[in-house]
């Protein structure tokens, strides 16, 4: 055993202190009886189950799907477990986000009617052969090859009115180039999956598809395995006519996102709410995207409120809620029509992605904190049961001995848990949560990467009921702290919170020192004081028993003035337009596009790779108080170098699109 693998087990297992608990704020009897209630074989039946609707937002199959987790939640014991209908027009807003049409697809097949007469795609037998949002036809015409589809140069020198057209480009772009420009019927796509090392290696993957859900001109497209759009595009370039014969039946229509809300009510109404969120949607199977999120929340509501009603733990102060959503947009549009609610939130947990086999999916599960901007002691309750879990499972797989002590689920896989404690990314709801406007933190669960996402191959088997035990555990175990640890206990969780203060101050002086600019460095610093504030506030607040991490604060505090004021700063100050609330973007929705479509001032800023993040960071930021250089500086100190005018460049165009005014 070399020296790195002996320091290893030492940071996995450490020696256990008589007296130390699995988790050092709750006396074992609480995790225990959890423990005992989770049942991963549950969880992964839910997946099987929810996997064979096609749960497209706004669809019938979305529907069914709502309706079955609705009469679940209920029947694990969530009386009142409902489904909200919120319209999905293409008129009603959300906030500033404008819903999109729902979709009803019917049926559709794709056949070559010469020179080879063969089926090539049915619907709805594979759910992805047919895009989202596709639209009735009818046509027997030639097909031809434009490569991508989305650039004019692709279809230099080729008459593709009247015809069928074979692109893999992003569905939307092809659709106008190829449908709406050029006057094609509709068209085939073999549009690549998200990349992954693995990408390309599995050519019968068929990806899942969707045309644009504002656009009411849509035609139809067809999703073609890379194998099969290969082969076709092989015999055009020989010079084979082919013909084919397409028929769709499906609309976009006025529909509905449905909402599924459930509760475990807490003893003290006015104590407020901790949610823990999965989006339903997505293409048949989707196990792991999302079915596996939505059944580990599932199991989260049934085993704890098994254990209430056995008496085996209390009933919590808070209240938990559930939310089963269509990604994104639902969050947005419930969260737009209960404010009220989502004002009593003071913290939840995201899951999406949570049940795959490593050995298949290639995915380790990543436990995001809380966004920069909203430092919360979530954070500190996260480890902790994420440090338990993992150790046991590693001293299950090394040491065997009883598989329950490891998490492990009967019958199910005995590998260790994999996974890691990481900062936030964004792409799922969490992202609409912890947004400006709402500012909830959230915890994220996540697999990353999975070859099959958004693909015909995301299936049941490829799932792990011990993985998925093990996340509803660790679900449960953090939701019940936030919602029900006693005022007695949190001195604990106070001694926790102290730990991971030293450690990221100790990192902070470590990257302040190492820091190739010396003023960089500082806010390095200067942000994880300001952040070890923040955390020590929300756990005050929550827990009035750690009022003694208070005295931290003084010392915080006064070194936050120590980092001079930039030279050439942007002093002027964005003040938040209060309609706007939420993401910019939200998912096919993107506020600025709508606003500046065509204006030079949609341009990209200049923040390379994380843009997305810094520019969303940004935004929840912007309190009013700060001005750009100051948001700046922030973003700095909390996540990487920025330049000032990138930010400035950023708060123009918001200025410009009114999402910020200046004060
Ligand atoms: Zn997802």
């Amino acid at each position: 055993m070399s020296r790195v693998a002996v320091l290893a087990v030492v940071l996995l297992a450490p020696p256990l202190l008589a007296a130390e608990r699995a988790v050092p704020f709750w006396p074992d009897a609480v995790p225990d009886a959890i423990h005992r209630a989770v049942n991963g074989n549950e969880a992964l039946e839910t997946v099987r189950s929810l996997g064979r609707f096609h749960r497209v937002h706004g669809s019938p199959g979305f529907a069914a799907a709502a309706a079955f987790m609705r009469d679940k939640a209920a029947a694990a014991g969530l009386s009142d477990a409902s489904v909200e209908h919120l319209p999905a027009d293409g008129e009603t807003r959300y906030a500033h986000f404008r819903s999109y049409y729902g979709w009803d697809g019917r049926e559709a097949r794709l056949d070559e009617v010469s020179p080879r007469p063969a089926p090539i795609a049915r619907f709805p037998e594979l759910p992805v052969a047919l895009a989202d949002y596709s639209q009735d036809a009818d046509v027997t015409a030639g097909l031809v090859s434009v490569g991508a589809g989305t650039s004019p140069k692709d279809y230099e020198g080729k008459d593709v009115k009247g015809q069928l057209v074979l692109a893999s480009g992003a569905l939307p772009a092809v659709h106008r180039m190829a449908v709406e420009e050029r006057g094609a019927l509709g068209f085939l796509s073999d549009f690549p999956n998200q990349t992954t090392a693995w990408s390309g290696d599995d050519r019968d993957l068929v990806r899942w598809g969707h045309l644009s859900p504002y656009q009411l001109k849509n035609t139809f497209a067809f999703m073609l395995s890379k194998r099969q759009a290969d082969g076709l595009r092989a015999r055009l370039a020989a010079g084979e006519a082919i013909t084919l014969h397409a028929v769709v039946k499906a609309k976009m229509v006025k529909a509905s996102y449905d909402i599924v809300s459930a509760t475990i009510p807490g003893s003290d109404p006015a104590a407020g709410e901790v949610v823990l969120t999965a989006h339903l949607c997505h293409q048949s199977a989707g196990a792991n995207d999302n079915a596996s999120g939505s059944a580990a929340i599932l199991e989260v509501a049934r085993s704890l409120s098994e254990a209430i009603r056995n008496g085996a733990i209390p009933k919590p102060r808070l209240t938990i809620r559930f939310l089963w959503v269509p990604e994104i947009a639902g969050s947005q549009a419930w969260l737009a029509r209960h404010p009220e609610i989502a004002a009593r939130i003071v913290g939840g947990i995201h899951m999406d992605m949570v049940g795959g086999l490593l050995s298949t999916t290639k995915g380790t599960f990543h436990l995001s904190r809380t966004a920069e901007s909203l430092p919360h002691v979530l954070n500190d309750i996260g480890r902790a049961f994420f440090d338990q879990v993992v150790a046991a499972s590693a001293r299950h797989a090394e040491r065997g001995g009883e598989p329950y002590a490891g998490f492990v689920t009967p019958g199910a896989s005995r590998e260790l848990f994999l996974g890691d404690i990481r900062a936030l990314e964004l792409g799922s709801d969490h992202e609409v949560f912890e947004a400006a406007g709402w500012g909830i933190p959230m915890l994220y669960f996540h697999d990353w990467p999975d070859v099959t996402i958004h693909t015909s191959k995301d299936q049941p088997e490829n799932l792990d009921a011990t993985k998925l035990g093990r996340v509803a555990y660790l679900g449960a175990g953090i939701a019940y702290t936030l919602a029900a640890l006693p005022d007695a206990e949190a001195p604990k969780l106070g001694t926790l919170v102290r730990e991971s203060a030293d450690i990221a101050l100790a990192r902070a002086r470590r990257e302040q020192a190492l820091a190739s600019d010396a003023r960089d460095g500082a806010l390095r610093l200067r942000e994880a004081r300001a952040e070890v504030e923040a955390t020590v506030v929300s756990c005050v607040r929550r827990w009035p028993s750690t009022s003694d991490l208070n005295g931290l604060l003084p010392s915080l505090r006064s070194a936050l003035a120590e980092v001079p004021a930039l030279r050439g700063r942007d002093a002027r100050v964005p003040v938040r337009n209060p309609e706007i609330r939420g993401p910019l973007g939200v998912y096919y929705f993107d506020y600025l596009q709508e606003k500046l479509a065509g204006s030079a001032a949609n341009d990209t800023t200049s923040m390379g790779d994380h843009e997305d993040l810094l520019t969303y960071e940004a935004l929840n930021l912007a309190d009013g108080r700060r001005s750009v250089a100051e948001i700046r500086d922030v973003l700095v100190g909390r996540y990487v170098p920025v330049e000032v005018a990138a930010l400035t460049a950023y708060f123009d165009r918001l200025a410009q699109a009114g999402v910020v005014t200046w004060k």
